[in-house]
């Protein structure tokens, strides 16, 4: 193994569970870490694989998307899952973890690890030598970030989160939410309308301005950007401002009516298998319980189930289909990796899920192995296909979800069914692909 070895930048859940991955397998790895010394304006200690925010992992249900997720990690052998598996509190079916347990004895783990070693140091630019896993996570440090920005021709860096809420498509009232695009331009069902009358969109309009937000933390950059205004901040500009602005109704016949409607939200499809979708430009501060009670009054979605809710906080992530290749490899340099929430993932489980897989693709090219990625018929492979495959113009953090399988090739009707189908699928196709390429 001489000259052979790993520089991980980021000791949170994506590089912690690929430094893991990498020194199992005989390969040594320096783990840089700039906690405790450097703080980031989320994180409360030093610990290694420090959980931010909620203490919930999702699911473990295998019919559920986190479950599925789940499962492959732990057939892979996930390090950071076994910890949290360990550290679990009472939570039904959800992985919730003693978040201070999980930490800890991940970087006690870590920590004994022969071709490990942890090293407490801010890294304020991307080393040219060795192999490189780029994993410091929606709160990259300063130069560091500034060093990303130059790899990524600062276009394709985002220092905001810009995520709108989703719905469950079978949550939407289709008698009153319609198919169309603006002017039948595209494939006519592409977008879904809700159309407010005037009367319902003042009522609403009232009801967003009056909404209670999220504050921002102290460190968190007040500014917005232009581009991706929170739909309250735009609202608080004026009564109209929505109505001719992400809410116009141009271009839109309500079918039920013969007529355009006052207004109109679109919803976007968010998944292959349409089982989702995206309120179009509602990106979004308001409190969750805020969102529930005001996005319902749109007409049609009354009783919409929310798949997720939308956040607006500082959130570094690269343009993932412009600058990475599935493998987690960035297209300008293959020695170079990025992972995490950076590399456009969302969410824990994904953080732990990309960091698996780098860690295991730079050891293969270290010992010039074929790279390839799972199918995208399976959890972790279609994480990988979704960053890399996205439209790079609207493009925003990736969380799994059944959606982002490939569909299957006969059409099941019902949902629990056709859940259980895919995750069949995917169960065997994994298997598959860690017996092509001798992974365990
Ligand atoms: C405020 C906030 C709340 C969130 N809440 C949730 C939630 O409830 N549920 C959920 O699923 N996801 C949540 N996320 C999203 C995401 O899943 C987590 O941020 C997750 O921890 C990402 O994992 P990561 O490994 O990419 O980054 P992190 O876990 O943040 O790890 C990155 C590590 O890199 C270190 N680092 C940064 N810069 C440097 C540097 N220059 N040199 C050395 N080390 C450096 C940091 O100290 C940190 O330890 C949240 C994100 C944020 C910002």
């Amino acid at each position: 193994m001489e000259n052979k070895h790993v520089i991980v930048i980021g000791g949170g859940l994506a590089g912690s569970e690929a430094a893991y991955q990498i020194a199992k397998r005989g390969i040594p790895v320096t783990l840089y870490e700039m906690r405790p010394q450097v703080m980031t304006p989320a994180h409360k200690g030093g610990e290694l694989a420090e959980i931010v925010c909620s203490n919930s992992l999702g699911s473990l249900d295998i019919d559920t998307s986190g479950g599925l997720l789940k499962s492959e990690l732990q057939r892979l052998g996930s390090f950071l899952l076994e910890k949290a598996v360990d550290a679990r509190v009472p939570a039904g079916h959800a992985l919730a973890v003693d978040r201070k347990k999980f930490s800890q004895s991940v970087t006690e783990g870590l920590s004994k690890m022969e071709n490990l070693k942890v090293v407490r140091e801010e890294i304020k630019k991307i080393p040219q030598e060795a192999s490189v896993i780029l994993a410091s996570g929606p709160l990259t440090s300063g130069d560091l970030a500034i060093d990303v920005m130059r790899l990524t021709e600062r276009k394709n860096l985002f220092f905001y989160d810009a995520t709108a809420p989703i719905v469950e498509a079978s949550s939407i009232d289709r008698s009153v939410v319609f198919s169309a695009s603006r002017y039948d331009r595209g494939e006519g069902d592409d977008y879904l309308n809700a159309p407010f009358t005037k009367e319902e969109y003042l009522r609403f309009y009232n009801a967003l301005i009056r909404a209670e937000r999220v504050p921002l933390n102290e460190a968190e950059d007040p500014t917005f950007f232009e581009e991706c205004l929170p739909i309250e901040e735009i609202a608080s500009r004026g009564e109209r401002t929505l109505a001719f602005g992400p809410l116009k109704p141009v271009g839109l016949i309500d079918p039920r009516t013969g007529e355009r409607p006052f207004a109109v939200v679109q919803l976007r499809q968010d998944d292959l298998l349409a089982e989702n979708y995206q309120l179009v430009g509602f990106q979004t501060r308001l409190t969750w319980s805020a969102q529930k009670e005001i996005f319902r009054l749109i007409p049609g979605l009354e009783n919409a189930s929310f798949t997720r809710f939308g956040v607006m906080h500082r959130n570094t992530f690269v343009n993932a289909p412009l600058v990475l290749e599935r493998t987690f490899q960035t297209k300008k340099r293959n020695s170079l990796f990025i992972v995490g929430q950076l590399s456009g993932l969302e969410g824990y489980t994904e953080a732990i899920a990309s960091g698996l897989l780098a860690g295991l693709m730079a050891v293969r090219a270290l010992l010039g192995q074929p790279l390839a990625v799972p199918p995208p018929t399976t959890a972790l492979g279609s994480l990988a296909w979704a960053i890399s495959r996205a439209d790079f113009r609207r493009f925003q953090p990736v969380k799994f979800s059944f959606g982002l399988l490939d569909p299957l090739e006969q059409r099941v009707k019902e949902k629990r069914e056709r859940r259980k189908a895919l995750a069949e699928r995917a169960t065997q196709d994994l298997e598959t692909w860690i017996q092509r390429y001798s992974i365990l």
